[in-house]
């Protein structure tokens, strides 16, 4: 029998994972530069893309939690921190959330950069930065459509690699902090195929209401 955290390492779960993902990342930024001159490399504003609400699948969170978890970052602070923001987030409007990241750090810089989820590594926009934290201002944004649907395409195969339940008509998704939060209450347990399989996943219905965002 072997925890979350040991199987992902010894069956090498998060480098496939960590090419595809990164694979998505270059692919739509390479697009999104031919298509304009994006706003967010110069970005000095606060990163308002990173005080919204973020939706990520259950091998992002994981992804996240392998990060964490290297980095000694698994604090209690940072559990109480992930799961008052998974519950903000279930709760609110998705258009209408506005708190920083869990993962942001005072001068606005994303600390789990390298293993950020795709929705978060495939936004560009091109209208100017301000207009990001002006509610109502146009937002011109380049749509990650082929990068996205590759990414919800990899959750399938994942959860048969990680032994889960098939659950008909749901998906192993939700808000990013919720889905750090699961890998790393799982991490250290053998049973972690039981504790990931019955968390009440969203059927597709529910998961729409997030629209582009996951
Ligand atoms: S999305 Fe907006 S706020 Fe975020 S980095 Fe780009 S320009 Fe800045
Ligand atoms: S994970 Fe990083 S890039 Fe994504 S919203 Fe949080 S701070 Fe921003």
């Amino acid at each position: 029998m072997s925890t979350l955290g040991e199987f992902v390492a010894r069956e090498g779960v998060l480098d496939a994972i960590d090419a595809e993902v990164g694979g998505f990342i270059t692919s739509a930024t390479t697009a999104a530069k031919k298509a304009g001159k994006v706003s967010c490399t110069a970005c000095k504003e606060r990163k308002a893309c990173c005080w919204s609400l973020v939706v990520a699948r259950l091998y992002e969170g994981i992804r996240v939690a392998s990060t964490l978890r290297a980095q000694n970052r698994d604090t209690p602070e940072l559990r109480a921190a992930l799961a008052d923001a998974a519950a903000a987030m279930e709760a609110a409007d998705p258009y209408g959330y506005r708190r920083p990241c869990v993962f942001l750090d005072a001068g606005e810089r994303c600390t789990v950069y390298t293993g950020r989820p795709s929705a978060c590594g495939t936004l560009w926009v091109y209208s100017p930065p301000r207009a990001c934290n002006e509610p109502g201002a146009p937002i011109r944004a380049f749509i990650a459509d082929a990068e996205q649907a590759a990414a919800t395409a990899l959750e399938e195969p994942f959860r048969q690699r990680l032994g889960l339940r098939k659950k008909v008509g749901r998906r192993y998704i939700g808000v990013l902090p919720r889905m750090v939060l699961l890998a790393l209450d799982a991490w250290d347990r053998e049973d972690f195929r039981e504790v990931l399989s019955a968390y009440p996943w969203p059927t597709d219905d529910e998961a729409a209401r997030w629209g582009r965002r996951g």
